[in-house]
């Protein structure tokens, strides 16, 4: 287990601010049809956090998500801007922050990948695929390592 960091974000119009511990360790992203559907995304990458190292301000909107197995997994997410923030379970003891809208994004790396059974083929090979510093229009650029 690595030291914790101390994560923050909001969601994309700010009704809803969340700061956090996660272990970098435990950074994971999920290829599951679910979280492809609900993420409307090729997959989603989550931070792990236990209710004592969580906290939110504002209230979230929420979705119970029934898994083939009867697992259910409350998702949450802003009601008025719609950015995904968390599953957590029902007794929300755990919480698997969505990483996308936390400023340290980028320092938390998957550490595994999870349903690659279903992840879609082409997520491996963007380097090979022209990519531009801003929209269409703009420089064509690397991506950052
Ligand atoms: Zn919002
Ligand atoms: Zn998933």
């Amino acid at each position: 287990m690595a030291e914790k960091i101390t994560i923050d974000g909001h969601c994309h119009c700010g009704t809803i601010a969340i700061t956090a511990q996660v272990d970098p360790d435990m950074v994971m992203a999920c290829h599951c049809t679910d979280c492809q559907t609900i993420g409307g995304g090729p997959y989603r990458a989550v931070a792990v956090s236990d209710v004592a190292d969580f906290q939110i301000t504002g209230t979230p909107s929420e979705y119970i998500k029934v898994a083939e197995s009867g697992n259910r997994r409350i998702q949450a997410f802003c009601g008025h801007c719609g950015t995904q923030l968390y599953a957590c379970d029902e007794n929300r003891q755990r919480f698997n922050i969505r990483t996308g809208f936390l400023n340290q994004s980028a320092m938390l790396v998957p550490k595994k990948h999870i349903f690659a059974s279903s992840a879609l083929h082409w997520i491996t090979d963007i380097e090979h695929t022209p990519c531009f510093d801003k929209g269409p229009e703009s420089a064509q650029s690397q991506l950052k390592q």
